[in-house]
């Protein structure tokens, strides 16, 4: 669980909210300052709109990784061509080179995790979770009369 930071659209009070990390989650969130309650557009009820279309695709995360380490392996040899021929210490080159190298290392990540089945799980579990939301009639039917397109099987 992570956490947003979020703004109240009637009260204007700064609060921060839980979302996960692909905010996925219910959209409709209440100011805990004036108890209103409102749609937040950063989070989607997947049941409705669907999961990330990359969250399952291995090639998007292996192109991504593949780039980032290009990047990382340029931004590493500019800084050392920088020192070799200036003697300049570059921290931006070698900042970006090692943000490059993170995100490499994390898009690595992602692509193990789809092949051994664990974010196809947790896609599932999120799937699970945004029906169950809609499955409660109050939620689905406030959801619908703050003007959120909510398909008809959860209206009834
Ligand atoms: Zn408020």
């Amino acid at each position: 669980m992570g956490y947003v930071e979020t703004k109240c659209i009637h009260c204007g009070h700064q609060f921060k909210d839980q979302c996960n990390s692909r905010n996925y989650g219910p959209i409709i969130r209440k100011c805990p300052a004036c108890r209103e309650e409102y749609i937040d557009k950063r989070f989607k009820e997947v049941a409705i709109t669907g999961l990330d279309s990359n969250s399952l695709n291995a090639k998007f995360y292996l192109k991504c990784a593949a780039f980032s380490l290009i990047g990382a392996i340029a931004a590493a040899g500019w800084f050392y061509w920088r020192f070799e021929y200036s003697k300049k210490i570059s921290m931006s080159s070698l900042g970006i080179a090692l943000l490059l190298l993170i995100l490499c290392v994390s898009c690595m990540a992602q692509v193990f995790r789809i092949k051994n089945g664990t974010q196809a799980k947790e896609n599932e579990k999120f799937m699970q979770e945004s029906r169950e939301r809609l499955r409660n009639q109050e939620y689905a039917q406030k959801l619908a009369s703050l003007g959120y397109k909510v398909p008809e099987e959860f209206l009834r």
